[in-house]
């Protein structure tokens, strides 16, 4: 048996101005928690690359706005900021990165919240930083091989029935991994949600994003990059959002759906995004391919480079 990966957890403590570290071979939490008997709670993934956490801000705010959905109340943004400060530097003095690593100093930072046992009187909140997986890190690279799930959900439902929580990050997330599942099982890598009227959504953990490009009759060209309308009851990436900034700055004209599967398969290159694997681009869609190789690697490249400027 391999040994597990190095985790450190910090939880957020009144009583500890920076956090409190805790021993993650340790049990830490009720087993009543209801985080864990309901998945009521919320968290958020984020990236460290050389020991700095990418889109801070916008992870916090995501956080928040999860929060205020289920009605936890959650403590304040610089006292989640000085438990991340802690566990990170507490795990490369545990595990201090290669001389030289550069962008292979990753470290992933996940910021959990539960709602505690029954009665409690406030939720249990923890930092909990661990190395980025092999499979993230391939998936950049090869490029996956996606199938088309339907979600069951209707793409006005989030502002119908604003209790499904459709664009909060919450703890409950058997669904989404059941669906990883199933692809595995058809021998696919990863699932793009589709709503019953027939939208395309999102990834299980990721945003959807799409590419095309025009060649102009003097030789220039114009970039489209698209991803779902954010009002779709699909959560608002912090990766799309960050990389859309980029990308306009650098001359690329963005839209926002409806979209539907056609639109996926007529694209020059689909991707799906996410704070840790980053741009996985799609190769093949229910067994089609998706775009042109040559225009994919190529928009890819561009893409990455700019989300690397991203702090
Ligand atoms: N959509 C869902 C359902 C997710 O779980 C995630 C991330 O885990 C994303 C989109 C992408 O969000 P981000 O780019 O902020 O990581």
């Amino acid at each position: 048996m391999t040994s597990p990966a190095p985790v450190v957890l910090v939880f957020l403590d009144p009583t500890f101005p920076g956090g409190r570290l805790a021993d993650a071979s340790q049990p830490q939490l009720m087993v009543t928690d209801q985080g864990a008997t309901r998945g009521d709670g919320v968290f958020e993934t984020m990236l460290a690359v050389g020991g700095n956490v990418r889109k801070v801000q916008a992870h916090l705010d995501r956080l928040a706005g999860s929060a205020d959905a289920l009605d936890l109340v959650i403590p304040g943004q610089d006292e989640w900021r000085r438990a991340i400060a802690t566990a990170l530097s507490e795990h490369r003095v545990q595990n201090p990165p290669e001389a030289g690593a550069g962008d292979r100093d990753e470290l992933v930072v996940k910021l959990v919240v539960t709602r505690g046992v029954e009665g409690a009187t406030a939720p249990n909140c923890w930092v909990q930083v661990s190395p980025v997986g092999a499979g993230a890190r391939r998936q950049r690279e090869t490029g996956i091989d996606v199938i088309l799930l339907d979600r069951g959900y209707d793409s006005d439902a989030a502002e119908r029935a604003p209790w499904l929580l459709l664009g909060a990050k919450t703890l409950s997330y058997a669904v989404n991994m059941a669906a990883l599942r199933h692809a595995h099982k058809q021998g696919a890598d990863d699932v793009i949600f589709i709503s019953s009227d027939g939208r395309v959504l999102e990834g299980p953990t990721s945003t959807v994003l799409l590419a095309h490009v025009e060649k102009a009759d003097d030789g220039t060209s114009v970039k489209r990059l698209i991803t779902p309308q954010l009002d779709s009851g699909i959560l608002p990436g912090t990766s799309q959002g960050a990389l859309f900034t980029a990308a306009k700055a650098a001359g690329w004209e963005l839209g926002y759906g409806p979209l539907e599967p056609q639109d996926l398969l007529d694209a020059d290159a689909v991707w799906l995004i996410s704070s840790v694997r980053l741009l996985a681009p799609v190769n093949h869609i229910d067994g089609k391919q998706v775009g042109t190789p040559s225009v994919q690697k190529e928009l890819t490249a561009e893409l990455n480079e700019l989300f690397a400027g991203i702090q």
